[in-house]
């Protein structure tokens, strides 16, 4: 099935060809004939999927077909994050600049002005963060009585970062006779509700990307102790391969520490957290989509939603202690179909972790024996290679330096432990806030405290 078989006007069609995209991802296919109907949509898919233009080519074409008169916002897609919000906003443009709809985005960190502006000139499509566009909202600056299409993209994480009461009171205000398009990776009771409450007669479509992108990427695991963790990065860093990295980190602070000690090695590496200026942040993903920085440096939260194509390679400084950040972190390294290459460190504090990620991903990933740095603690029983020892020589079993496609170092074919609930709906816990109260932080703090105690321990 080709993009032209699913009834698209030619001017998308022109702007996906030049995309390079030839084939529809699964959620496109399903999605895009619903949503060019007009149907709601009730859509199971995580970035990195391709969801982003299974709902932006549908409605490009809707608003071709409908023309009404300019200066009116006629879809609002409303995102949790700026990052997510520019990267929409970046679509809609390019899938759409051969039509004549405009699209604007809207969040907060940045002065108002431009973005009030831009609303001004006359605009179709606006991308907006829930806060800043309450507030502008608020002061009188937007309308939204004119709205036809809403989309709620990565609502989970919305309701995770506590704006759904925002949501909630932007939706009051649109139009109730609209489509509505509802996007989220999980579905935990509380999406389903406010899906129940907001969508009509929804068509479900559902791509789970979990097993299959994991599939798709090499990972390895590293056993290593924390004070070597660095030694082991810039060791790893050495191999030419990795041309473009992004090193996850726990918390800001480590992001931040990470960075200092590339820079002390000379390695150009960059952070991106909460804590950055929505300057810097924006500056920093630059730099790295244009291969100016090698690494970027995230916490779970700042790169949720970042799309830069061509990471080559993900590398978990830090193991995250809810398994389904693990997802979507390797995620990033196999954006729609590409595979990709993740390297995970594991310190002796973090080997429950390994153990949660290993049940939701249903697979042993590999462990390289053979690095410099090994923990002295040696390998975890369950994950013990059977033949090779820690003075084996590295090898070099494909372009990336340690993976898992042929290397006699790794334990690629130990059983697979016991499936755990296909797709945990815990929410990942992290330090990141991102402008939520204090009640938010509090049952943050509750649900992280049952993620621990709920974690085995080996
Ligand atoms: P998304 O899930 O919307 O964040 O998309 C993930 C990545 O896949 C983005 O880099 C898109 O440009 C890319 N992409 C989307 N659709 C396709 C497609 N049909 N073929 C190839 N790449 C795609």
């Amino acid at each position: 099935m080709q993009f032209k078989d699913l009834n698209l006007i030619d001017p998308l069609l022109r702007a996906v060809a030049a995309e390079g995209y030839t084939t529809p991802t699964p959620i496109q296919l399903q999605a895009i004939p619903y949503v060019l109907e007009g149907r709601d949509l009730l859509g199971c898919a995580q970035t990195g999927t391709g969801k982003t233009a299974a709902f932006a080519l549908p409605i490009l074409q809707r608003l071709v077909n409908n023309p009404r008169p300019r200066g009116n916002i006629r879809v609002l897609v409303l995102s949790p994050t700026r990052e997510l919000a520019t990267q929409i906003g970046d679509s809609f443009s390019t899938y759409g600049r051969h039509t004549n709809m405009k699209s604007t985005v809207i969040f907060g960190g940045v002065g108002q002005d431009a973005q009030v502006r831009a609303v001004r000139q006359g605009v179709e499509i606006v991308v907006a963060a829930p806060g800043r566009l309450l507030d502008l909202m608020g002061q009188g600056l937007i309308k939204l009585n004119n709205v036809e299409i809403l989309v709620l993209d990565e609502a989970d994480r919305m309701l995770d970062m506590g704006f759904i009461h925002d949501v909630r009171r932007i939706i009051n205000v649109l139009p109730k006779q609209r489509q509505t398009l509802l996007f989220s990776a999980t579905m935990p009771d509380d999406i389903q509700d406010l899906a129940n409450s907001i969508l009509i007669e929804p068509v479900k479509v559902e791509v789970t990307p979990q097993a299959t992108t994991v599939e798709k990427i090499d990972q390895s695991i590293f056993f290593v102790e924390k004070k070597d963790k660095r030694n082991l990065l810039e060791h790893l860093l050495q191999d030419k391969a990795i041309k473009k990295v992004l090193v996850f980190t726990r918390t800001k602070h480590g992001a931040n520490k990470v960075v200092e000690q590339l820079e002390q090695a000379r390695i150009q590496a960059e952070a991106i957290h909460g804590n950055k200026s929505q300057t810097a942040r924006e500056r920093a993903l630059a730099n790295f989509r244009k291969g100016t920085t090698r690494v970027l440096v995230a916490t779970d939260i700042a790169a949720r939603g970042i799309d830069v194509e061509e990471i080559t390679h993900i590398i978990n400084y830090d193991l995250p202690n809810i398994p389904e950040s693990y997802v979507h972190r390797i995620g990033r390294t196999a954006r729609a179909g590409a595979s990709g290459i993740a390297y995970s460190f594991c310190d002796s504090e973090e080997r429950a972790f390994l153990r949660d990620i290993e049940k939701v991903i249903r697979m042993r990933v590999p462990v390289v024996t053979d690095h410099p740095y090994v923990s002295p603690l040696g390998v975890p029983s369950a994950n013990a290679a059977p033949s090779r020892g820690n003075n084996a020589q590295p090898q070099r079993s494909n372009t990336s330096g340690y993976g898992n496609n042929g290397s006699g170092s790794q334990n690629a074919a130990r059983p697979a432990p016991r499936p755990q609930q296909a797709q945990s709906q815990s929410r990942p816990a992290t330090s990141e806030t991102s402008g939520e109260g204090d009640a938010q932080k509090k049952r943050r703090r509750r649900r992280r405290s049952n993620n621990t105690s709920r974690t085995p321990q080996l």
